[in-house]
C-alpha cells in the first residue's frame, strides 16, 4: 500500500503556492481529523472489496504531506496513523515521511513522529537567505530551518530530504551553493530542488501581471538547474528524477510508487488516487470534506459493491471532485511522460501495442541524442531533463 495523507492547513500562505491550504483551527483540525478517520475507515473497507487494491507490491510507504503536518498536534498524527495501521492491516511502513515547516519543527514533536513509527522528514527550508524567504512568504527564517534539520537530526531521523527554490527574482547560484553546501553537511540524504513557478491564483501570479516582479528567462532558469545539478552530483546526489536528487538507498519510495504508475491512496481534501484504473481527487474544500463525512452514510453492504467504481463512489456521495477511467492512450501517454522524468526511463514492454508508434515518434529525438534507446528502455538525456514535458508532448502528439 501506498498511501499519502493531505493535512490541509498553513500558517499562512505563501506568496507562489497553489497547494490546497487554509489557516489553521484548532476547532477545524479536529473536526478534519474526525472525518478523515471516517474515511480510512470507509476506504479501507470500498478497496478491500474491490479486490485489485493490494497487489502492487511488497512495500508499504505512508506520506503525511499537505499544507503544513507540523502545525498538528504531534498526538493526531499518532491517532492518524494508528488508523491507517489498523484499518488497512499494516504493522510496519517501509518508508513514512512527514513533511514538516521549519517553524512548526521542534525535537519534542519529531521523537513523537519517531514513536509513531516515521522514518523520513521532508522539511520545506527553500533557502537560508532571509530576503529569498521573505520574498517567497515564508514565515521562517534561516536559523530556524537550520535548527529544524538539527532536530530532527537528533531525534534520530536517518532519512532526512530538503526542499529548496531556484529561479526567483535575484536568485544566484554562486550564493546558493554554499547553502547547499552547509545543510549537505549534516549528512543529508535527499535534495528536492523546485523552479518557482507561477501558479494560477497566487499572488505571485498576480504580481507578475501587474510587472512588480520580473522572474528570471526559461534560459536563466536552465543554467541554474544544471548548474545545482552538477554539484549535487559532485556531492554523490543521483538525480533521479527531475528535480530530486538523492544518496545512495534513498530514493523517495513513495514518490516512486507514483512515477512508476503504482496504485496508491490519497486521503483528505484535494487528495489524489489511482487504483491502476481509475485517477480520482477529493474536493479542495475541507468544509465539504468535514460535511459529507458528517453525514449518515449508507451502510456499506454486498449491494453497493457493483463492478461501476465511478457510480458506487457517487452513490455513497464521497467528496470526489473528478474521477476518470484511463483509456489506452492516456496510460501509454502516463507512461512515456512519468518515465521520461526519471534517470531510468520508461520500458518498452509497458508500451503494449503502442511499442513500435513510440520508437517511430522518438526516432529523430533518439538521432539528436536527445533520447537514448538501450533495446529495453528509453530515457531522456542528464543535459535534457528540464526538457521532459516538451518532449515527452512531442513524441505523443504522433500517438494521438
Ligand atoms: S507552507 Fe507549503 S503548503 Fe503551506 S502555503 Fe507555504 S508552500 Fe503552500
Amino acid at each position: 500500500m501506498h498511501i499519502y495523507i493531505h493535512i490541509p492547513f498553513c500558517v499562512r500562505k505563501c506568496r507562489y503556492c497553489a497547494f490546497y491550504s487554509i489557516g489553521y483551527d484548532s476547532g477545524i483540525a479536529k473536526e478534519f481529523v474526525n472525518s478523515l478517520f471516517r474515511e480510512i475507515e470507509m476506504m479501507a473497507i470500498i478497496l478491500r472489496n474491490r479486490n485489485n487494491f493490494y497487489d502492487n507490491d511488497t512495500l508499504n510507504t505512508l506520506y503525511i504531506g499537505g499544507g503544513t503536518p507540523s502545525i498538528l498536534e504531534p498526538a493526531l498524527i499518532g491517532e492518524i496513523v494508528r488508523a491507517i495501521q489498523q484499518n488497512f492491516g499494516i504493522d510496519k511502513f517501509d518508508e513514512f515521511t512527514i513533511e514538516a515547516n521549519p517553524e512548526s519543527v521542534s525535537r519534542q514533536k519529531v521523537d513523537r513522529y519517531i514513536e509513531f513509527s516515521a522514518n523520513r522528514m521532508s522539511i520545506g527550508v527553500q533557502s537560508l537567505d532571509d530576503r529569498q524567504l521573505k520574498f517567497l512568504g515564508r514565515i521562517h527564517n534561516s536559523e530556524q530551518a537550520l535548527d529544524a534539520i538539527k532536530s530532527a537530526r537528533a531525534a534520530g531521523i536517518r532519512n532526512i530530504s530538503l526542499d529548496f527554490i531556484y529561479g526567483s527574482p535575484n536568485f544566484d547560484v554562486k550564493s546558493f551553493l554554499p547553502t547547499l553546501e552547509r545543510t549537505i553537511a549534516f549528512g543529508i540524504e535527499h535534495i528536492s530542488l523546485y523552479s518557482l513557478t507561477v501558479e494560477p491564483n497566487t499572488p505571485l501570479e498576480n504580481d507578475v501581471r501587474k510587472h512588480l516582479i520580473v522572474l528570471p528567462t526559461t534560459d536563466e532558469v536552465g543554467e541554474q538547474y544544471y548548474a545545482i545539478a552538477e554539484y549535487l552530483d559532485s556531492q554523490g546526489f543521483a538525480e533521479y528524477e527531475v528535480s530530486n536528487f538523492a544518496k545512495a538507498k534513498h530514493r523517495c519510495k513513495h514518490n516512486l510508487a507514483y512515477w512508476h504508475r503504482q496504485k496508491y491512496l490519497g486521503l483528505g481534501p484535494s487528495a489524489h488516487s489511482f487504483d491502476g484504473e481509475y485517477r480520482w481527487a477529493n474536493t479542495k474544500s475541507v468544509e465539504r470534506y468535514i460535511s459529507a463525512f458528517s453525514r449518515k452514510y449508507i451502510p456499506l453492504n454486498n449491494k453497493i459493491f457493483g463492478d461501476d467504481f465511478a457510480k458506487m463512489l457517487a452513490d455513497l456521495k464521497l467528496p470526489i471532485d473528478f474521477i476518470e477511467k484511463l483509456t489506452p492512450v492516456q496510460e501509454i501517454s502516463e507512461i512515456v511522460m512519468l518515465g521520461l522524468r526519471l534517470d531510468e526511463g520508461f520500458y518498452i514492454e509497458k508500451l503494449g501495442d503502442y511499442a513500435e508508434k513510440i520508437i517511430e515518434a522518438a526516432k529523430e529525438l533518439l538521432v539528436h541524442k536527445i533520447l537514448t534507446f538501450d533495446g529495453e528502455k528509453i530515457w531522456l538525456n542528464r543535459k535534457q531533463k528540464l526538457l521532459a514535458d516538451g518532449v515527452a508532448a512531442k513524441i505523443l502528439r504522433q500517438v494521438n
